[in-house]
């Protein structure tokens, strides 16, 4: 991990909420998944440490009550890291059932200089890239906080035939849903390409099979009219450090944040790049030009459909320059593909010089 600002104190809060432990628990699950280094300090206190970003602290300090720390490498990490507690902790109340106002995180003295917003965008096209892959342009017209600030945003989607009922954000990041009304799915997806001076965002969405849920995101591309409207958070997170060479591994749903960092990767370093997708149809998702990276294929059933398929991911893997110093090694997607690396990597000799960044995008 990069030093943590120089000279920089920890940003504090304390959280009240309906059952402290099990919001530690859930998150400690949520975010080891995503590639996060979790380490118990002690049965009540739990250190998160995001490569790149820094380290949350959470203490346990009464049924419904937690004390929490921030400390990141850069004081807008830091508002990010804020932001994204918050909307955690909201995705989790969401999931638990609680009332609005039950919950709350008093920071001590430094609230988020920028909160994040919630912009109202309109779908402007929604066509198919692939018999899978849709592609939806969103039209809003101030993107001003979305120009540098992060690949991946955070979606509210109306369900078929219902009229959203926008929620309304707090000072410190809540979301308030209007009483008595259905409140929105939300879901991750990654701005594929942005025109700030032609106010439109591109989202690639993949359409998967139901699995055991509905699936409101793969719905909600399938259906999006022009004309209909979507609610986005402001982006955070997702870019890729400095290196001099970089390994890059995704699934299809995680295809669009490779051709985004394919695209955005700076010009002295080397790059290999698996995509593991479907079928050959699906290659067209990626539209990056072959000067810039020409990525390797497994196209082949749905990702972690069977062993043979993740035998082929690993022996690429293998095959490549990964441990050489400089290096990233960026892997994302369902957790089929992520589990199979993290185990793999835990088996190799350790590698000090390599930053390891693997993501979870779905289960
Ligand atoms: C940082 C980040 C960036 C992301 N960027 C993108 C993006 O640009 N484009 C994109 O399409 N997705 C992206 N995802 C993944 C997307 O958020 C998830 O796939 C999400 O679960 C899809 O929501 P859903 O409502 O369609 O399905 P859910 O309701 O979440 O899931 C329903 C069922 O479908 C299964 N499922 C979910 N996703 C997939 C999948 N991809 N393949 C197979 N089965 C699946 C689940 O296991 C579950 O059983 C990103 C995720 C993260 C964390």
């Amino acid at each position: 991990m990069n030093s943590i600002a120089e000279n920089s104190k920890p940003l504090t809060a304390q959280i009240t909420l309906p059952r402290a432990a099990a919001f530690v628990e859930w998150l400690v699950d949520h975010w080891r998944d995503k590639g996060v280094e979790i380490r118990h300090v002690e049965p009540e206190r739990v250190q998160m440490v995001l490569a790149e970003v820094g380290m949350v602290e959470l203490q346990v300090a009464g049924a419904r009550k937690l004390g929490c720390a921030v400390q990141t490498v850069t004081l807008q990490m830091g508002e990010l890291m804020q932001l994204s507690l918050t909307e955690h902790l909201g995705e989790f109340a969401d999931e638990m059932d609680w009332p609005d106002g039950s919950w709350n995180i008093v920071w001590n003295g430094q609230s988020p200089r920028s909160p994040a917003q919630l912009h109202v965008m309109n779908v402007i096209s929604n066509h198919a890239l692939t018999p899978q892959m849709r592609r939806v342009r969103l039209q809003c017209d101030d993107l001003g906080a979305f120009a540098n600030a992060g690949l991946h945003v955070r979606m509210l989607l109306p369900a078929p035939g219902h009229e959203p009922a926008w929620p309304t954000l707090t000072d410190d990041g809540r979301l308030q849903w209007p009483p008595g009304k259905p409140r929105m799915a939300r879901r991750t997806y990654t701005i594929r390409d942005i025109d700030e001076a032609a106010s439109w965002i591109d989202i690639d969405v993949l359409l998967h099979a139901d699995g055991d849920g509905a699936s409101p995101g793969s719905v909600w591309a399938e259906n999006a009219q022009p004309g209909s409207s979507v609610g986005v958070l402001s982006p955070a997170s997702g870019l890729l450090p400095r290196a001099a060479h970089y390994v890059l591994m995704a699934d299809a749903c995680a295809l669009p944040a490779a051709a985004r960092m394919a695209q955005m990767l700076p010009a002295d370093h080397t790059t290999s790049l698996l995509l593991w997708v479907a079928n050959d149809a699906e290659r067209a998702a990626f539209d990056v030009l072959p000067t810039l990276v020409q990525p390797d294929w497994i196209c082949a059933g749905a990702p972690g459909a069977s062993s043979p398929e993740i035998a082929r991911v690993l022996d690429w893997l293998a095959r490549q320059n990964y441990h050489r110093p400089d290096t990233v090694l960026w892997v994302a997607g369902g957790l089929p593909l992520t589990q199979a690396v993290r185990r793999w990597l835990a088996d190799q000799p350790a590698l000090p010089s390599v930053r390891k960044m693997i993501h979870t995008y779905w289960r």
